[in-house]
């Protein structure tokens, strides 16, 4: 602790005078020897040591030697000693006296350091406690420095949260028209050189990223206790940015939820009118000759808009079930090209003409996966690679082994999907701006088809140059795979689907029901 040098000069002017009065008493009113003499000044002397200082009781000691010497080691009033021994006696006492001095000296420090260690750690607990007491309904910034201003008593406080972009104020006393130099801190780390006197400028960060700055007036802080200040105010700022991010990620999941709830119960309010004019309409196309030509096209456009509203229904009911875990698979050894055939097979009538190019290599291994479900999947990707692509474009697929994978590689002739889209287009609901306005569709159809090759234990993604048209890929473990593992099949599928997809998106039973056809 510092002292003043006003108290200074009073406490040795005082050291002085403890020192006379020894001197006096000794001198003037009571005769004793001169070793008893000597202790008395060194119980003053170590008084004032503990008491004041080394300074002063250096002073004292200094003083007291020469007071020893004139008036009471012989012969008495001269500074001169005549007696060898009583060096001895004189040299011993300012040693004492020093040793002692430093001694006590260091005692008192280490008291003081120990007092003031403590009161920092508990300064440091009360606000941790306040930071995880804090109450998130109100600005976390403005009770920050609050509590920093009344825990660690602080003039005035000021805090720059850099993601927030703004500046609260806490304590007695102003601090404003500091914001710029705060700003500086937290990019530089280090005090600006126009720093207001008497205010402490430190920079906040977490794990080495600066995220804000603090300035303190009126704060006594070692250097050690100031960091773990810093580092709880960098937590305090980090939790209300997790606490953020939590609640919109709620937000998002509830939207999301609702969103697809709504779409649920819609859907399945619409079967059922839908199922009754799809047969209408193709019982009145089942004879053409009946219908003037206007009829005929209304009927036409009536069976085609149909079919892309069940379609969107059958999607919406299936994301729903996939999202509620509702599907299971129905695992069965697949030969994939085989199923790939069927779905071309399927896509002839919507490919008009167009050429639909199948590669496959020789001797493919089976799949070990649930046939509609992988149908719809590659479904989805054969209809999007027409939808997506020229009219009169050929399209390609391919089907190989690729490290122990049989990978399906559909590949259009469309604009391709460029690489900052390739995660976003398998979101729920997510549409390119650049095909929105032309194209419709849900936005589903590639979630879904991901979800259930992933619960198989496989995957799905874009390859293929942006511009000169999209790949995309499915790869699906061969069955000796699985069976190489060391498992059942169907054991190992589960085992596959567990590590694949999160819990409660598709599940593995081959004894339950499924999808479309299968669920309701
Ligand atoms: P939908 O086709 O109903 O919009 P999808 O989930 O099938 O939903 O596709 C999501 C988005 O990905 C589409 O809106 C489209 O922008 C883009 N996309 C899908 N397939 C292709 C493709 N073969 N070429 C270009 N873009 C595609």
């Amino acid at each position: 602790m510092r002292i003043s040098s006003r108290a200074l000069i009073a406490q040795l002017a005082a050291s002085l005078a403890i020192v006379a009065v020894t001197t006096l008493v000794f001198a003037r009113w009571i005769h004793v020897n001169s070793t008893t003499i000597a202790l008395v000044y060194l119980l003053g002397i170590l008084a004032i040591a503990t008491g004041w200082g080394l300074a002063q009781s250096v002073m004292a000691s200094l003083v007291a030697m020469l007071c020893f010497n004139y008036f009471f080691l012989p012969p008495v009033g001269q500074f001169t000693i005549a007696d060898p021994q009583n060096w001895v006696a004189l040299v011993a006492f300012l040693t004492t006296a020093l040793a002692g001095s430093t001694l006590s000296d260091r005692a008192k420090k280490q008291a003081q350091e120990a007092r003031t260690h403590q009161r920092e750690t508990e300064q440091l607990y009360a606000l941790s406690r306040s930071i995880l007491l804090t109450d998130f309904s109100h600005a976390i910034g403005f009770q920050a420095v609050q509590h920093i201003a009344e825990i660690f008593e602080c003039r005035a406080v000021a805090l720059y949260d850099a993601s927030a972009g703004d500046v609260v104020y806490g304590g007695a006393e102003d601090l404003r028209g500091i914001e710029g130099a705060l700003k500086q801190v937290a990019v530089q780390g280090a005090s600006p050189a126009n720093a207001q006197p008497g205010v402490l400028f430190a920079a906040i960060a977490l794990g080495g990223r600066p995220i804000g700055s603090l300035a303190l007036k009126g704060l006594s802080l070692s250097d050690g206790a100031l960091q773990a200040l810093l580092n709880l105010v960098a937590i305090s700022l980090e939790r209300v940015r997790m606490e953020e991010a939590a609640n919109r990620a709620e937000a998002a999941r509830q939207s999301e939820e609702f969103k697809s709830t709504l779409l649920d119960a819609i859907a399945h309010e619409f079967k059922t009118p839908l199922t009754s004019i799809k047969a209408g309409a193709t019982s009145m196309l089942s004879d053409p000759s009946r219908l003037s030509p206007q009829f005929r096209e209304f009927a036409t456009i009536i069976d085609e808009e149909v079919d892309r509203l069940s379609r969107l229904v059958t999607e919406a009911v299936r994301m729903s079930q996939i999202d509620a875990g509702k599907v299971r698979l129905e695992r069965e050894p697949l030969e994939i090209a085989e199923v790939v055939r069927s779905v071309l097979d399927h896509c002839e009538l919507q490919a008009d003409g167009r050429k639909l190019n199948l590669q496959a290599a020789e001797g493919l291994p089976p799949v070990w996966a649930d046939r509609d479900l992988v149908f719809l999947a590659l479904r989805q990707l054969i209809d999007n690679g027409l939808k997506y692509s020229p009219p009169g474009s050929p399209l390609d697929v391919t089907v190989g082994v690729e490290k122990d994978r049989v990978v399906v590689r559909v590949s259009d002739h469309g604009q391709g999907i460029p690489d900052r889209e390739r995660e976003r287009i398998f979101d729920k609901f997510y549409r390119r701006q650049a095909s929105k306005k032309f194209i419709p569709g849900t936005g589903l159809g590639l979630y879904i088809a991901r979800e259930i090759i992933r619960a198989h234990g496989g995957d799905v993604w874009v390859e293929g140059e942006t511009g000169s048209g999209a790949e995309f890929c499915v790869s699906l473990p061969v069955r000796e795979t699985l069976a190489d593992a060391g498992t059942e099949p169907g054991a190992a599928s589960e085992q596959q689907h567990a590590a694949a997809v999160p819990p409660g998106v598709i599940t593995g039973s081959p004894a339950a029901a499924l999808p479309e056809n299968r669920a309701s």
